[in-house]
């Protein structure tokens, strides 16, 4: 690596990154190309002889850009976010820099220790317990995804319990959820070995909260220990992927825990919003669980990709994920000093991603990091109060954090858009026909799909009680209120083209 080169070229590229922020709200948020579209742009091989940096950068704006959706545009409300700073953004090149792989506390003991501390501190801003802390005995780790992260946890859950039960009994093992659930439990239980015939998606409750319910979770347990089986795993979510529900930590440990069981916390979007006072309450009975993990580059302007996990008792995550081979020996490990991070997650190699979530926290300071993602909040709460104007709409379900979930109400949506009776939440009235429920899905299904071919928002939807929902997802760190206005406008105009035309 050239450092005259590299401060020549690297110029160049922050130069283009900065134009490409500059203008994002130029470019239609979702990507509108065909598949297929690039290979029918790009040659057949690579190249057999170098080509210069200038070259490739045209081809990135003239190829590559129209074929991102840009989810760092203002007007991306889609999914939950994914944010970024310049903090993050910095704290990636550092750690692209240096390039260190911090396996184990020898192979980079900073990389090791500044991701201790980082955890320390941002636990300590969650208001954790202690004994999620290393000063307590716990601690927490950085992985890629949450995904990661359930599978660990829960590939230590198996091993404490077949440790007690013995390992013939693997196939008696159940995990639960809900059936609001991030996918990604079903993959680590799949992944984990369990029987698939014993994962469990209670339904969550069908009231405003779609939370999971302690009352149904005590049945299921009581139904799978009558039939033999041994509860292993539950995971409770904080802000689910559909609705941001929230289930209800404290009576949930209390069922699972006369039965031993490991529970992980997913807030994989919501934890970030914890580390305000305000919204703490939501993650209230953490003390009962095992473990908790929140993606910071999700609402946390860390940029990919930053999973933050603790854990009450390391030891049963490194009995179950370290291995030992002769060439990674070394003094500090024997010595059992140090942390070796290769033993609480899965891969050996691991990147230095406690240096951006450093420069997020020192760059920022905890106040201005409460006040972005109270801005965020603030911008939802906007956005709800126009729906909310409109006698066309109905928001489905309450908000908890920066996401709003509204839709056409079925007599709106059932009735060529002419408002007859003043609106009530339809969600409460029992028993909507079916005919009415599929005509309303499909008139909101053609009202996203219009909206997201305009180019100039991009949301995504969820089905929830047989309920096709729109939902708007505020966290992009340029989103401005302004966006929140246009975006409204945009649903709006689109709204008035479907409703005249819906059933001609
Ligand atoms: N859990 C929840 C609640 C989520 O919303 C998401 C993604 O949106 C995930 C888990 C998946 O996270 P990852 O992609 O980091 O595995």
């Amino acid at each position: 690596l050239d450092p005259v080169e590299f401060r020549r070229q690297g110029h160049m590229m922050v130069d283009f990154i900065a134009d490409y922020y500059q203008n994002i709200d130029k470019y239609p948020v979702l990507s509108q190309v065909d598949p297929g579209y690039l290979r029918k742009r790009l040659p057949e091989s690579a190249p057999d002889n170098p080509e210069p940096i200038e070259t490739i950068l045209q081809d990135v704006q003239e190829h590559i850009v129209p074929g991102l959706t840009h989810w760092q545009s203002p007007s991306f409300f889609a999914y939950f976010a994914s944010n970024v700073s310049i903090a993050g953004f910095l704290g990636e090149m550092l750690s692209t820099g240096f390039n260190v792989v911090g396996f184990s506390w020898v192979a980079s003991p900073a990389a090791t220790e500044l991701e201790s501390i980082v955890m320390d501190w941002l636990g300590n801003l969650l208001r954790l317990p202690k004994s999620f802390l290393f000063s307590g005995n716990g601690g927490g780790v950085i992985h890629g995804s949450t995904c990661e992260a359930i599978v660990c946890t829960m590939a230590a859950s198996r091993d404490q319990m077949l440790s007690r039960i013995g390992g013939d009994n693997i196939g008696k093992l159940v995990v639960y959820g809900s059936d609001q659930t991030h996918s990604a439990l079903q993959k680590a239980s799949q992944i984990v070995g369990i029987n698939p015939k014993n994962f469990r998606a209670i339904e969550a409750t069908r009231s405003t909260t779609f939370a999971l319910s302690p009352e149904s979770l005590k049945l299921a347990i009581s139904s799978d220990i009558e039939a033999g089986l041994v509860p292993l795993f539950l995971c409770a979510t904080v802000g689910t992927t559909a609705t941001t529900a929230v289930d209800p930590l404290g009576p949930l440990c209390d069922v699972a825990k006369l039965h031993g069981m490991w529970v992980h916390v997913d807030a994989a979007y919501a934890g970030s919003a914890c580390i305000c006072p305000e919204f703490r309450h939501f993650i209230d009975g953490i003390e009962g669980v095992d473990s908790f993990s929140f993606n910071a580059h999700k609402w946390f302007f860390t940029g990919l990709d930053c999973c933050c996990l603790w854990v009450k008792n390391p030891g049963a995550l490194t009995s179950s994920l370290s291995a030992n081979p002769e060439f990674l020996r070394n003094k500090p490990t024997d010595s059992k000093q140090v942390v070796d991070y290769k033993d609480w997650q899965i891969a050996l190699s691991r990147r230095f991603r406690a240096m951006k979530l450093w420069l997020v926290l020192r760059s920022y300071g905890v106040v201005n990091l409460r006040n972005f993602l109270r801005s965020h909040v603030k911008m939802a709460k906007l956005f709800e109060g126009l729906v909310a104007m409109d006698q066309r709409f109905e928001i489905v379900v309450p908000r908890n954090f920066s996401m709003v979930c509204f839709r056409v109400s079925p007599w709106v949506a059932t009735s060529k858009g002419t408002p007859t009776t003043p609106t009530s939440n339809s969600f409460h009235q029992n028993g909507i026909e079916n005919n009415v429920e599929k005509c309303t899905n499909e008139v909101n299904c053609k009202l996203l799909e219009a909206i997201n071919a305009s180019g100039h928002v991009f949301m995504t939807h969820a089905v929830v009680g047989g309920m096709y929902v729109i939902r708007c997802a505020v966290g992009v760190t340029l989103t401005e209120e302004k966006h929140i206005a246009m975006a409204w406008k945009v649903v709006q105009e689109h709204a008035d083209v479907i409703l005249k035309n819906h059933g001609d």
